[in-house]
């Protein structure tokens, strides 16, 4: 059998067997519950809640804005995260992109598209942060696109895949300093729709410095959006 078919058999094998146990949590193996954490785990989180930036969330004593929002503002107007990107759900956005835990992934937007209708101000389309053709092909989905879809059905903003894409592949963010993430992302993502008195919301599992985000914002400012909301499942503190 090719390689590939192999990989084929082995993923619908383990898929299979997946659908043939007891749900259990992913954290704690508790077994019984309909969702990927059991409340226990779920409740456990570490929620984002303390007084924060009201533009990238970075902690601030009073709730102000934070130095590098108020000398360089970012392109985004502001950013709506759920956790902190540290232990447990560090592993469980891994686990999400690399495993394709649907039940969790689902559970994840679920909440996502519910703190979203709480909010005041509504949007006019969900974009989510594209990848580009060689990483979706690698990958075979993109998470933060399941992560619009489900946030467009339980809002009814529309949803667009095809304004923003991305151009080339840049390498990956982690391995490269903030001057070489800023170079590296140059140019990676085009529009091909005139967004004028556009606002948007642009998704993504995790923001980490936020230049990635950024820079797919200051893409789409510069075709007219009018604002441009980040959402993401978690964000990290920033490091500069
Ligand atoms: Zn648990
Ligand atoms: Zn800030």
């Amino acid at each position: 059998m090719r390689e590939w078919a192999l990989k084929w058999a082995q993923e619908r094998a383990r898929a299979w067997g997946n659908a043939l146990l007891p749900p259990v949590c992913l954290l704690c193996g508790a077994s019984g519950g309909h969702q990927p954490l059991c409340p226990a785990c779920q409740n456990d989180l570490p929620a984002l809640s303390a007084p924060c930036c009201p533009i990238c969330l970075e902690a601030t004593p009073y709730g102000e804005r934070c130095g590098a929002c108020l000398v360089h503002p970012p392109h985004f107007d502001r950013v709506f995260a759920l956790y902190h990107y540290v232990f447990p759900v560090d592993r469980l956005i891994h686990e999400l992109k690399y495993s394709a835990q649907f039940a969790l992934a689902r559970r994840w937007r679920q909440e996502l598209a519910t703190r979203l209708v709480t909010q005041p101000h509504r949007a006019d389309r969900i974009l989510p942060l594209p990848l580009h053709d060689e990483r979706l092909a690698e990958r075979g989905y993109n998470q933060a696109q399941e992560i619009a879809r489900a946030l467009s059905r339980a809002t009814g903003i529309a949803l667009d895949t095809q304004s923003l894409s991305k151009c080339r592949a840049t390498r990956p963010q982690s391995e490269s300093s903030l001057k070489e993430r800023r170079r590296n992302l140059k140019n990676a993502f085009a529009c091909q729709t005139d967004l004028s008195g556009q606002r948007l919301l642009l998704v993504d599992d995790v923001l980490t410095t936020g230049t990635t985000l950024n820079e797919a914002a200051r893409v789409l400012k510069l075709h007219g959006a009018e604002e441009v909301t980040a959402l993401v499942v978690a964000r990290t503190p920033k490091h500069h």
